[in-house]
Order: C-alpha cells, then structure tokens, then sequence
C-alpha cells in the first residue's frame, strides 16, 4: 500500500519504523482519517484544524504546515491514482530511548497511508446495523485523537464478535459516543447529539450533519441523552468519516422504533451524500 513516512512516499510493509518510536512504545501520539471523494479530499481543513488541536494538547510540535500536508496529500493521490481514498495521517512524538519523560528537542515522525476505500456492506447501508451499548472505560480526554485506543478496539470487537456494526458507549448514565463514531438519534422528527465536551471526539462528519440538518430546517438538540432514550427513539444513526451517515436499527438486540430505516436519517445522509459532491 502507498504511504509516506517523513517526507518520502514508501511501501507501508517497507520495515523503517524505530524500535524507539515512541507511538510504537506509548502510543504517543495522534492521528486523522480524511477520506477523498472524487479526487477531492472532505473537509480537509477541518481534519488538519483537529490533527493541530490534538497534536497541541500532548505537546506535539506539528511537524508541516497545513499547506506542506495538502501538497504532500496531492501528491499522494497522484501516485495511487485512484478517486475515492482513504488517509490514515500520523504524527507520533518521535523517537528516543525509552523514557516516560520526553526530551523536547524530540522530532515528530509523520506517516500516512493513502489507500481505496471500503464501502459499507450494502445490507448494512440500507437495513441498518445494530449496536451493543457498553460502559465508557476510557480517559477524560476522548477529545485528543490520540493514538490509545485499547477501550475502542475491545468494545468494537466485542460487537464485531456478536455480529454487531459498533459498540456505543454511556458514562454516569449519559450516552457519549461510539466506539469509531458519533451517534444521532430522532425523536419526534427533532434531532438529539450528544454535546462537545472533553469526553467525546469532535467528529468532522458530526459538523457536516448539524450543517444538513439546519439546511433542512431539522430542530437540533445538542444536549446529553440516556441509553434509556436511544433505546426509545424514533431513529438512530452513527457518523464517521469511513462509515459516514450509517443507520442503526438494533440496540441491544431491540428494534428501535419499529427496526426500519427512518426517513429523516434517509434525508440527511442524502444531504451528505450531496456535500462529499461539492
Ligand atoms: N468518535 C470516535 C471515538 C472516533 O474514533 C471517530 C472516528 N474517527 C468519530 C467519533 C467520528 O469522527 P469523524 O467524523 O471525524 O471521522
């Protein structure tokens, strides 16, 4: 697969990565997904605002200018030549001997990955998936786009295992967010996300929904909601930037509502699918 690591395009199974890498040894360290639509990436201003923002808030110096990673991302497109792509961005404190305190003179390491696409299954996209709803084990600071996810991955299999799409989580009886998303739900044609606070992820495909909805004149309620209420919604989705709008019909093997794809979750992903085309 195509990637880049510190200012050179490479093999992703090329073996270049310090042993004293210390994302490899901490998982210090920070990371995006943008995806490309037609050639063109989504958002990508938002993705490199937040990739500052985290990288800020564990002290990493960002190691390019926004215009040095576009030039950088362009030129990767070129090199896969492919339309519609997936990057996975990366930038770990660096390396050194392994030592909890860092050396501030430490250089960031930079990667990415450039790779096609995946399409959700076309079962899941039109029936919708169901979720299992397990305890927010994770740190305060779900904000960052840190590279520990021990929690996410464990929830996530956990749900893959049981044949579900994601793991949603709740903390103190509050829903905060997937496992690799946000989560919508409707009731009563109004629309209820959770709120930004430290303890969720930002997700850009969250900004490009609230935008949509209010386009489509949807009452929008950012406020916090209990598993409780998912459970008794009219409608469900999750949002991210590999699953984009995704339906959820089942949570905890119960329908929700009455287990079909509802049609203002319909309407918006039809409205997102229109700003990936702009
Ligand atoms: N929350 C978590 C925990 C995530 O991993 C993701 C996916 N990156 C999201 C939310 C959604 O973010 P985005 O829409 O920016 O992909």
């Amino acid at each position: 697969m195509l990637a880049f690591y510190n200012g050179e395009f490479i093999e992703s199974t090329e073996k270049i990565v310090s042993l004293e890498d210390r994302g490899y040894l901490f998982g210090d360290g920070v990371y995006e997904v943008v995806r490309i639509y037609n050639g063109k990436p989504f958002m990508l201003e938002e993705h490199l605002e937040r990739l500052k923002n985290s990288a800020e808030a564990l002290h990493i110096p960002m190691p390019y200018s926004d215009e040095e990673f576009k030039q950088y991302i362009a030129e990767g497109l070129n090199r896969l030549n492919e339309s519609n792509v997936d990057i996975y961005m990366q930038i770990t404190r660096g390396s050194a001997p392994r030592n909890h305190v860092f050396d501030k003179d430490i250089q960031p390491v930079t990667a990415m990955i450039f790779r096609k696409s995946k399409k959700i299954a076309d079962d899941i996209r039109e029936n919708g998936g169901s979720v299992l709803l397990r305890e927010d084990q994770r740190w305060a600071n779900c904000y960052i786009k840190s590279l520990n996810l021990l929690p996410n991955i464990l929830a996530k299999n956990e749900a893959a295992e049981k044949g579900c799409y994601e793991a949603i989580f709740y903390k103190d009886n509050v829903v905060t967010e997937g496992s690799a998303s946000n989560i919508f739900v409707v009731k009563n044609n109004e629309l209820y996300t959770t709120p930004l606070h430290k303890g969720i992820l930002p997700g850009i495909t969250r900004i490009a929904v609230l935008k949509v909805a209010k386009e489509l004149n949807i009452i929008i309620h950012e406020e916090f909601f209990t598993p409780h209420f998912l459970k008794e919604a009219d409608e469900c989705f999750v949002t991210s930037t590999t699953s984009e709008v995704l339906p959820i019909t089942i949570v905890e093997g119960e329908k929700i509502s009455n287990g079909k794809v509802g049609e203002l979750t319909k309407n918006i992903y039809e409205g997102f699918k229109e700003l990936t085309k702009k």
